[in-house]
């Protein structure tokens, strides 16, 4: 970095920072129109990511009361609910993009397509990262009043081998991947130098993760395949496709109703869709996948030759929230960045910085709630918590009979159970205290995470846009650095709150939706319903007239079958 002129950036020339990097200042120069040159003075606010939350950010903002800069290595939002359809040219890859400078237009912010790597907290300067077209790295400071990290997740690869053999589906371009090479595996299974058994290859599609991700791509193949392909590869006979889930748990889409998840694996089994449960893949080849299943008792290893294996087991936390974590006190998570219920990143300066979205998690503390109250049981049956050795079962029920003595019990006791039932702990050994608090704080991070969807980051985007322009409006006349925050969040505004609103999934000319104890099931009516939901949120009319377009298109010309 010292070596770049400062001018070629374009920065003010300045250098700084403990790496004394160039600092890029846009609050000198650059102004080109009379509604940047209003934010000059403005408190500078820098997001850090153009997905869900930060865009719901910007679209809650008012106008005017920062300075924006969003950096992102993407200049479009990508509408990911229906990424699934476009792997297989049911719609085109530009029906579900925005690009993100009309969206930052409207607070008259700056785009830099770059990707941030490290915050330097008490500098207030973002480390930003930015290759160049001959593939050279520049890295500069972005200074900020206000910081709002909004980097996603990336694929959780669980220690898995060989998954550079899998394709995933995350961004466009994987979606582009994935369709080409599902047509070019059948354009390869129809030459004549392909033998039978390289064609059943080939035509034998893997997909790792019974989630909501796994499950719509399944889906959406089982209906490439057979509403059009069949009818354009005549040499290919129906029974050489096969297309199998690969799920660890016992059910697929285990996070949805029950009911739910057997419609979805009746519906499956129907279609000829294979289903395997209870299996932990151990590996992916070039040419197979090797997976594992207990049968009587005993682990047993299996595969399944394949020409296409997609990963779609989970999320983990992204390397810029690793090195912010691991930088700051009071980050206990390892998949996420943790914030207090405000959305402020905990161990950073007090509403200098938030997190939402996939990259963070509220910290709720369930598991420590609950020890307090199995503590304050066991004081009351006149034990020293420490010394008690009880089963688990045991435990419940001393916490059942005193329960309603605690306002907090029940919903403490359905806590408990669920944090056990999720992790499969063997409910027969004893436990103390001790090793009781230790094992729900192990596993309290899966309970208290909320889910990594659009619709959390979406709700954190809005709540975060709304709460910044009440802090702007109670600080009328301040200069960006003459601001002492303090604690403004608390007295602006209530603590975030999350809504479930719902889930949804696609399966195969049908569709299941989860409103929260109301479910609902069926074919070609709740597929339009789901359609009708999704078109409903699309980001930006130009969107939604191409997605019809797109719609139109399928029915009446099929969907696109080439590879480019
Ligand atoms: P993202 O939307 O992932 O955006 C992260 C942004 O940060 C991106 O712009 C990225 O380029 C940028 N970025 C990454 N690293 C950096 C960096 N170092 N510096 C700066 N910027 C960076 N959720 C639902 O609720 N319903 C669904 O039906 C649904 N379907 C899905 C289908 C698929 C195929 C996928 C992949 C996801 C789906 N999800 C769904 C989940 C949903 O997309 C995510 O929960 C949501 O995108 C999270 O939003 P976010 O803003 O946290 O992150």
């Amino acid at each position: 970095a010292e070596d770049i002129p400062v001018s070629e950036l374009a920065l003010n020339p300045r250098r700084g920072g403990p790496k004394n990097l160039p600092i890029a200042d846009f609050l000198v120069g650059d102004y080109d129109s009379e509604s940047m040159i209003e934010q000059k003075d403005k408190p500078r606010l820098v997001i850090l990511g153009t997905g869900w939350g930060s865009i719901a950010l910007l679209k809650n903002l008012n106008p005017g009361d920062y300075h924006v800069t969003v950096v992102s290595p993407t200049n479009y939002f990508l509408f990911t609910p229906m990424l699934p359809s476009a792997t297989v040219g049911t719609l085109g890859l530009r029906s579900l993009v925005e690009p993100v400078r009309r969206i930052i237009d409207r607070v008259h912010g700056h785009f830099l397509k770059a990707s941030a790597t490290d915050v330097d907290f008490s500098h207030k300067l973002v480390e930003v990262s930015q290759v160049d077209q001959d593939g050279n790295t520049q890295n500069f400071y972005l200074p900020y009043d206000k910081l709002v990290v909004g980097v996603g997740c990336v694929t959780n690869p669980h220690g898995v081998k060989g998954l550079e053999n899998c394709n995933f589906l995350k961004t466009i371009d994987d979606a582009r991947k994935i369709k080409n090479k599902v047509l070019d595996n059948m354009e390869q299974a129809c030459l004549p130098t392909t033998s039978d058994e390289e064609r059943r290859r080939l035509l034998s599609f893997v997909v790792c993760g019974g989630g909501p991700t796994g499950v719509e791509f399944a889906a959406e193949l089982f209906d490439l395949l057979n509403e059009d392909l069949l009818h354009s590869f005549p040499r290919i006979v129906r029974n050489e496709i096969s297309v199998h889930i690969i799920q660890s748990r016992s059910h697929i889409l285990n996070t949805y109703d029950e009911a739910l998840s057997k419609y979805a694996e009746g519906r499956f089994s129907r279609d000829g869709v294979d289903v395997l449960t209870n299996a932990r893949v151990k590996e992916v080849q070039k040419d197979r996948v090797l997976f594992t299943q207990v049968e009587d008792g005993k682990t047993v290893t299996k595969e399944i030759p394949t020409g296409f294996c997609l990963w779609s087991t989970g999320v983990s936390r992204a390397e810029i929230c690793e090195t912010l974590s691991n930088k700051l006190e009071g980050q206990n998570n390892k998949h996420a960045l943790e914030t207090d219920s405000h959305l402020r990143v905990i161990g950073a300066p007090l509403g200098d910085v938030y997190a939402i979205g996939d990259c963070s998690t509220v910290q709720n503390n369930v598991a420590g709630n609950i020890i307090k109250f199995l503590r304050t049981i066991a004081w009351e049956k006149g034990r020293d918590p420490e010394k008690v050795h009880l089963t688990f079962s045991e435990w419940r029920d001393v916490a059942n009979r005193v329960k309603k003595r605690f306002p907090q019990a029940s919903s403490h006791l359905r806590r408990l159970d669920r944090l056990f039932e999720l992790y499969d702990v063997d409910h027969s050994g004893t436990l103390d205290y001790g090793e009781l608090s230790e094992l729900l704080h192990q596993i309290d991070t899966k309970l208290t995470s909320l889910p990594a969807t659009a619709q959390r980051a979406n709700q954190q985007g809005v709540y975060l846009g709304r709460k910044l322009s009440k802090i702007a409006a109670a600080l009328p006349g301040l200069k960006a650095n003459e601001i002492d925050y303090g604690d403004l969040d608390e007295a602006v505004f209530k603590a975030f709150k999350y809504k479930h609103l719902g889930s949804l999934a696609y399966i195969s000319n049908a569709a299941i939706f989860d409103f929260g104890g109301m479910t609902f099931s069926g074919g070609v009516i709740a597929m339009y319903l789901w359609r009708s939901i999704y078109f409903a949120e699309s980001v930006s009319f130009r969107t939604r007239c191409m997605l019809a377009m797109d719609w139109a298109k399928r029915a009446l010309f099929g969907r696109d079958i080439m590879s480019f």
